[in-house]
């Protein structure tokens, strides 16, 4: 499985990240995990056809995660995709999605592919899809809005994306997770419905992890001093537009 960042940054306008956004790819098989900035050129940096992209999941509808879907789809239209694009929300979210595609007047654009809209209840651990090989099931994440954290199971091997949240019990319940893709909104301080990079390492059982990969980071933090510290190759600071394999 290849996993694309298009974005790490956190919600802050930051000067080398744009905000957070990762596509998992398996076997001609692509899902977007929100849609942050200029998703289609990012997506074709990445060599992700926007003609392929099987499915959007949204963690939740704060602005940094979902602003980019406008124009995901004006460049879907406009590369002429015909195969239906499935769009995962949870349910409390529907109607305000419903009606973004209604102000952009989505359903007048001469569109010859579907949008079809799926709902979950984020509340609750549920299989969400499957396709290449992928399965992606959601968890509820701690942030100040419903938002799932989400498990990606690829060739008996598990990938765990807290999404934005604070430390959760439920990701340290897992007996292994092969990667590990964490929000680190700050180096060291602590703030309410987000993590710290140091409350990572602290709060989880590092040993238990194959690979950290920190995303949703801020201009200014000191991560490259935290990680040197911890004298540790497992800790990645992401980047856009890097690849990681799993
Ligand atoms: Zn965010
Ligand atoms: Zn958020």
């Amino acid at each position: 499985m290849d996993i694309h960042f298009l974005g790490t940054g956190s919600a802050y306008p930051g000067s080398e990240r744009d905000n957070t956004s990762i596509c998992f790819s398996n076997d001609g098989y692509h899902v977007l995990v929100d849609v942050s900035g200029n998703p289609c050129r990012k997506l074709k940096q990445l060599q992700v056809d926007l003609r392929e992209l099987d499915a959007v999941v949204f963690t939740h509808f704060h602005i940094d995660h979902i602003y980019g879907l406008p124009s995901l789809l004006w460049g879907m239209w406009l590369e002429d995709r015909r195969k239906p694009l499935r769009i995962l929300c949870d349910k409390r979210n529907e109607r305000k999605l419903q009606e973004w595609l209604s102000t952009m007047e989505a359903d007048q654009w001469p569109i010859a592919f579907a949008v079809e809209i799926e709902t979950f209840d984020g509340d609750e651990e549920k299989e969400l899809l499957s396709g290449g090989g992928m399965t992606f099931s959601c968890f509820k994440a701690l942030h100040s809005v419903p938002t799932v954290g989400l498990e990606v199971r690829c060739a008996g091997r598990v990938l765990v994306y807290s999404s934005d949240s604070e430390i959760s019990a439920r990701i340290g319940e897992y007996d292994h997770i092969n990667m590990l893709i964490h929000e680190a909104t700050s180096a060291r301080k602590v703030a309410g419905n987000h993590s710290s990079l140091v409350e990572i390492v602290e709060k989880y059982d590092v040993e238990r992890i194959g690979k950290i990969v920190l995303v949703h980071l801020s201009d200014g933090e000191p991560y490259e001093e935290e990680v040197e510290k911890l004298g540790t190759s497992k800790v990645i600071i992401g980047e856009d537009l890097m690849t990681q394999h799993m």
